[in-house]
């Protein structure tokens, strides 16, 4: 039996331009600065967006097609403007897990979303963050095993996280 590659073959110039035009007619800039995603979004409020053959955050797409690449190795990207739905790259930075975790114990932010209050999750909105981060980043080989291990959840819970299926509204 054949696993699958790794990293998936790289989007051609062409479908990059394809992409970067389905991403700019899905945004709408707002007042407050924020440029809100206004298609498809997850149980947490963030644009996804399908690209090359996966569920991208449509904020991880803003960063990848301003800065050509997706971010760092280890690295996750943290909102300043605290709003999920928003694209706009100057509010976007590179972070830590654990500077995701600080800054939302800073703001003393309660976020207590559908899938925690209602009890179908264990997993809070920011592990479920960072499950698709890191499942999303290519330099990183993990197993969904790993990640279940890692977050004491069920592998299929992890499926359903990476396949956009239990999280999308
Ligand atoms: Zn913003």
């Amino acid at each position: 039996m054949s696993e699958q590659p790794a990293t998936p073959q790289e989007p051609s110039a062409q479908y990059l331009a394809f992409a970067r035009t389905r991403f700019d007619a899905k945004i709408s800039p707002q007042e407050s600065g924020c440029i809100e995603w206004i298609a498809g979004r997850d149980r947490w409020g963030y644009g996804t967006m399908w690209f090359n053959r996966k569920h991208r955050g449509a904020h991880t797409m803003s960063w990848f097609f301003n800065h050509n690449a997706f971010p760092v190795k280890g690295k996750i990207l943290l909102h300043s403007c605290d709003n999920p739905k928003c694209v706009n790259v100057q509010h976007l930075r590179e972070g830590t897990h654990q500077d995701n975790s600080n800054d939302k114990v800073s703001r003393g932010r309660q976020a207590f979303l559908k899938g925690e209050k209602n009890g179908q999750s264990k997993l809070k909105r920011y592990q479920v963050d960072e499950i698709r981060a890191k499942i999303n980043n290519m330099d990183l080989p993990i197993t969904i095993a790993a990640l279940a291990r890692e977050y004491k959840v069920g592998e299929q819970t992890i499926r359903d996280i990476v396949q956009n299926r239990t999280w999308v509204v």
